[in-house]
């Protein structure tokens, strides 16, 4: 057991793929990007550390999503702010060991700061290249993938991927498209032609899957599933048969999300009884634990790591193993993953 207490989780070289940009941004950074408003007039928001106290983690689907368009995406509103928290999820990723790190974003126009969609997108990637120049922060690599949103129409839907393919081009940093945001919203099929269009260009596609019970009805299920995604992310509610599916798809990537799916209470019990349980030792596909949204629920990529090994006993070459698979479904190139096999333990 002694060498099972060696592993230290935060400097070990560790792959995340499955985090959203605005959910990631500490609320220490919140409150500072608030102070700065607030001390130029600039907001009348209440101080992040107020409506988002240190210690609350317990955000469920009815108040996660209001948290974001009723208050965050009010305070990351125009462009020093998008640069400084997109800098400091960055930072906060490299600090805790990360050597390559996937955000996700949904392309958001800011007209007051006259900033359009491909303005937001071109804020971001500069920051995240601007913050990799540190020095700290050198082993850390950072790729982007944009989001669709579920209530998205098909033409927004286009327009994401119109702009992913567009910023992927000559290396810029996106590599895929996502699609995420409020189960309880929308109908999947509108997008199939947006993703159909995604793949066609080369883009990566990875989807929010089966993450509540409203969106994990056979026929979304299926629908995502005719897609052949690259990657699954959640993969809560599925049904015995979807299973045999996923089982079937020999490399596709599930992004499980362990203190994110528990603290919102999206799966019965605690840790040990999340799914990763179920899929880490499967075959065919391979699982990359991943943090959501650390802003929200507090418990970074090490921490991740730390849980699965407490709760499921994993042994350390478990642990280097399962890491290390995690390269075989980055949405990066082949140097990347050369780079990360010789960096990863
Ligand atoms: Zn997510």
């Amino acid at each position: 057991m002694a060498q099972e207490q060696d592993l230290d989780f935060k400097s070990m070289p560790k792959i995340e793929l499955h985090a959203h940009l605005t959910g990631s941004i500490s609320r220490q950074c919140l409150h500072e990007i608030w102070e700065v408003k607030k001390a130029a007039g600039e907001t009348d928001l209440e101080d992040p550390l107020v409506v988002m106290p240190l210690g609350r983690h317990d955000y469920d689907l009815t108040t996660f999503f209001p948290l974001f368009s009723s208050y965050i995406y009010n305070l990351i509103n125009d462009a020093p702010s998008l640069e400084h928290s997109t800098k400091s999820v960055v930072r906060d990723f490299a600090t805790d060991g990360v050597a390559y790190l996937e955000l996700r974003t949904t392309p958001r126009a800011m007209p007051a700061a006259g900033l359009d969609k491909a303005g937001y997108v071109a804020a971001v990637l500069q920051a995240i290249a601007q913050e990799e120049a540190q020095t700290q922060t050198q082993t850390l690599h950072t790729r982007l993938i944009l989001s669709i949103d579920r209530r998205n129409t098909l033409a927004e839907a286009y327009e994401v991927v119109s702009l992913a393919k567009q910023f992927r081009a000559q290396d810029q940093g996106v590599v895929g498209i996502d699609l995420c945001g409020d189960p309880t919203k929308g109908d999947v099929s509108l997008f199939t032609p947006a993703v159909k269009e995604a793949q066609a260009v080369g883009l990566k596609v990875t989807i929010h899957f089966a993450e509540a019970e409203a969106s994990a009805s056979l026929a979304e299920l299926s629908t995502i599933m005719s897609w052949m995604p690259d990657r699954l992310g959640h993969v809560i509610h599925v049904p015995e048969g979807v299973k045999r599916q996923i089982e079937a798809q020999t490399g596709i990537g599930l992004e499980l999300c362990l203190s994110c799916n528990v603290h919102a209470k999206m799966i019965v019990g605690s840790f040990e009884a999340h799914h990763f349980g179920e899929w880490w030792r499967v075959d065919g596909p391979v699982v990359v634990p991943c943090t959501d949204d650390v802003g929200i629920f507090g418990s970074p990529l090490s921490n991740e790591w730390r849980l699965i090994q407490e709760h499921f006993r994993l042994q350390r070459e478990e642990i280097l193993g399962l890491a290390r698979k995690g390269i075989d479904v980055i949405f990066a190139d082949d140097d990347e993953k050369v780079r990360l096999r010789e960096i990863m333990w």
